[in-house]
């Protein structure tokens, strides 16, 4: 699994951050998470096929995590390999989406599907489970979380003992299936171990709320927005946002092993005092630039 980060700034773009963007790659799944202004772009520059996008998932509907939504609809729609583009945002998002695409000649816009979400689970396959926690910002939002499923893997060791090298009777044992082989039976439990999946979360534009902690809870990655540092925390509280002292301790106080702060405000020249505050709350912590990968 791998998040690749396309833009990591708040309101304003600046010469080294972009609007909102956060791409996460499960296998066959590319689930893209807010498209701000200019996410198309970052897309290209970083050797991702639009096409490739499987899923959409809005935080809210203010600009700086919109406001690129048409222009890659429209690439994804005008390219033979797209197919369907899941899109998943809080209440009022099938109402956006329309009169946005009325707004201009709207052409070659990609199949898609809309899913309003409510908080608990909103989408879930054979390899992962998809979920959203409301946030408390000015205006309806939510955070996401991707948990991938804990799988059976076998025990080669083991398995060899048994004189189980390969075949179909492996491939039973790792759906936990018991088996018997020359009259004896081998029970799934004897021959494999649990890898516990792995669990990453975004806490979009927020104050300190109790979705924030239900998406930071024992996340193996957990990626927050931290727009600004703690000496301003008037200016944070006022619109809604999380200073980046915030977003460590949530990180700390519910366990997350790695945290990530992006949404950073222009102000920021350098990343050294924002790494500085985050690792003074909680050791693991680093800093999205853009184009920057994390593999989990
Ligand atoms: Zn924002
Ligand atoms: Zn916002």
């Amino acid at each position: 699994m791998e998040v690749l980060f396309l833009g990591t700034s708040s309101m304003v773009p600046t010469k080294q951050r972009n609007h909102s963007g956060i791409l996460l790659t499960h296998k066959a799944e590319n689930i893209l998470m807010d498209c701000g202004e200019g996410t198309q772009r970052q897309i290209k520059i970083a050797g991702v096929k639009p096409a490739k996008i499987t899923r959409l998932l809005i935080s809210h509907w203010h600009g700086d995590h919109v406001f690129g939504i048409p222009g890659l609809m429209s690439t994804m729609g005008a390219d033979k390999e797209s197919i369907l583009l899941r899109i998943y945002g809080p209440p009022g998002t099938k109402k956006y989406l329309e009169h946005l695409f009325q707004s201009f000649a709207a052409k070659d816009i990609i199949t898609h599907e809309i899913h309003e979400v409510k908080e608990g689970i909103i989408a879930e396959t054979e390899e992962f489970i998809l979920s959203a926690h409301r946030l408390q910002h000015s205006v309806p939002c939510f955070g996401y979380s991707f948990q991938e499923k804990d799988r059976l893997r076998i025990d080669v060791v083991k398995a060899k003992k048994l004189g189980l090298t390969e075949g179909p009777a492996l491939g039973e044992l790792q759906q936990g299936k018991d088996i018997t082989v020359k009259g004896k039976k081998i029970s799934a439990e004897e021959v494999t171990y649990l890898v516990p999946g792995k669990k990453v979360s975004y806490i979009a534009d927020t104050v300190p709320c109790e979705g924030a902690n239900k998406l930071a809870e024992n996340a193996d990655l957990l990626i927050s927005e931290g727009t600004h540092l703690d000496e301003i925390k008037e200016k944070t509280e006022k619109y809604m946002h999380l200073t980046v002292k915030q977003a460590a301790l949530i990180a700390s106080e519910n366990i997350s092993k790695k945290l990530v702060i992006t949404h950073l405000s222009q102000r920021y020249k350098s990343s050294a005092d924002i790494i500085t505050e985050a690792r003074t709350y909680f050791d693991n912590a680093i800093v999205a630039e853009d184009f920057m990968k994390v593999k989990i």
